[in-house]
């Protein structure tokens, strides 16, 4: 992409309306614009990341073996009356009258809807284990929607449903979904950490959220600072190995860690004192077990490998797609501006022309330009006629992890710089190895 031709509206000044640094620098970078309260439009570069985490959350679903399908944003009332949920769910649902006086609603969630298509085509134990999810925008009229994306009314969500014959199959499910999910977040660049927590309106037993910590958080958070030093790494996971996932599952979530909804003062102080933390959390997902819940009250079963009916054992897991690029700001910035993880930049390079109409460097620039385009990578290229003061400050803002800037003076040594946004630091190099250095880099992340 080149910088001249792209639709990226940087504000010069901090938008008022921001009060925590990610809404603040998603306004700046001209990511998104509020259309009215808790909703907004994703401009071009807000998008793109959009995309990006869309994309690692599907490509960590499929190795999990789950099955992408799409469910609609609208659905009639009835089905959440079978549940008992349509007069539970409160304000938050956004209520609608057809033309016809049906109601209908704005999906907050879908446990009823992938019900009702599970009960009308599943009807055999041997169709079982079956997870399917969508990544869908919901609604939820927030009482206060704030924060940008953090809390917005309309919001981008994965949710997955699972579907087991018997209790153990649906908690090897919930062990899988935790396990997968904490590679998801950390492709991002994230530490989530799962947190013992509360059902709340979905119900259920068994559930997990996933905390990103951020002083802007706004869960209050008690944790054993041992849980930091866990990381997922690269290890192979074969997801059908029920005590493969056990044992992962354990690792993660044996070690105290809650928010201030299960909070139990009495277990926590068992932690040793100097290991125990209290701090605040984003809350980027969370996955649940609810037995039969919703296959009794909406009377999905199938038959039994001893031919008796039985109701299916669900569960479901969510994870905050369009939440995650506000929580990835809060934990990666800096005064500057964003520090993108590898993961999920919008561009993997950017390359700035110090001397715009300098025929050496503009020729130095489009021939980078070009090399990276054909080595699969995307380089976002600066050939505005502007200060490079300027060009310098864009970039910092817009947070893409390198940097290559390209001016009359060092091509005369034949060279250019490399900078890291993360560190700062620059080193010269020969075009070529600039090239190749940044796919070396993309090519292990
Ligand atoms: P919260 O407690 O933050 O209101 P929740 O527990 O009601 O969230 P879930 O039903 O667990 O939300 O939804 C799954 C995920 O969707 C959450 O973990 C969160 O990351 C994201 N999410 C929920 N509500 C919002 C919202 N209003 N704006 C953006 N993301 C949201
Ligand atoms: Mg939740």
């Amino acid at each position: 992409m080149r910088m001249s031709r792209y639709f990226l509206p940087v504000l010069k000044e901090d938008p008022a309306e921001a009060a925590i640094v990610s809404h603040r620098l998603m306004l700046r970078a001209g990511m998104i614009k509020q259309s009215s309260a808790g909703i907004y439009s994703w401009l071009p570069m807000g998008y793109k990341v959009l995309r990006k985490i869309e994309d690692i959350v599907h490509e960590e679903q499929a190795k999990a073996g789950h099955m992408p399908m799409l469910m609609p944003t609208i659905q009639s009332a009835d089905l959440w009356r079978e549940s008992g949920r349509y007069d539970d769910y409160g304000e938050e649902m956004l209520r609608i009258k057809d033309r016809h006086d049906r109601d209908m609603l704005f999906t907050p969630t879908a446990e009823e809807l992938i019900t009702d298509i599970f009960r009308s085509h599943v009807s055999s134990y041997k169709d079982l284990p079956l997870t399917l999810y969508q990544i869908q925008w919901k609604f939820r009229d927030e009482r206060r929607p704030r924060f940008g994306v953090m809390r917005g009314r309309e919001f981008y969500m994965k949710d997955g449903y699972n579907f087991d014959l018997t209790k153990e199959d649906a908690l090897h499910a919930y062990n899988r979904h935790l396990v997968s999910y904490l590679r998801t977040y950390e492709r991002m660049g994230l530490q989530a950490i799962p947190m013992r927590a509360d059902s709340g309106p979905i119900g259920g037993d068994d559930t997990h959220e996933f905390l990103v910590l951020a002083e802007t958080g706004e869960s209050e958070v008690f944790y054993d600072s041992a849980v930091t030093d866990l990381t997922f790494g690269d290890r192979e996971i074969d997801f059908d190995d029920v005590d493969q996932c056990q044992s992962i599952m354990e690792e993660f979530t044996t070690k105290y860690a809650r928010t201030d909804e299960t909070h139990d003062e009495a277990l926590f102080n068992e932690v040793p004192e100097e290991r125990r933390r209290t701090a605040r959390g984003i809350e980027v997902g969370q996955i649940f077990y609810f037995g039969t819940k919703y296959s009794d009250a909406m009377n999905a079963k199938v038959q039994g490998p001893d031919g008796k009916p039985v109701a299916v054992h669900m569960g479901s897991h969510g994870i905050g797609v369009s939440r995650l690029l506000g929580a990835i700001i809060e934990a990666s910035h800096d005064d500057k501006g964003i520090i993108w993880p590898e993961g999920v930049t919008p561009y993997h390079v950017g390359i700035v022309n110090l001397k715009q109409g300098d025929e050496e460097a503009d020729a130095a620039c489009e021939s980078l330009y070009k090399e990276f385009t054909a080595a699969g990578l995307e380089p976002l290229y600066d050939d505005r006629k502007e200060r490079a003061g300027g060009k310098f400050a864009t970039m910092d803002l817009i947070g893409l992890p390198w940097r290559i800037t390209v001016g009359p003076r060092g091509l005369k040594n034949g060279v250019v710089e490399l900078t890291s946004r993360k560190t700062g630091e620059s080193t010269e190099m020969t075009p070529a190895e600039a090239v190749a250095r940044v796919k070396d880099i993309y090519a292990g992340a």
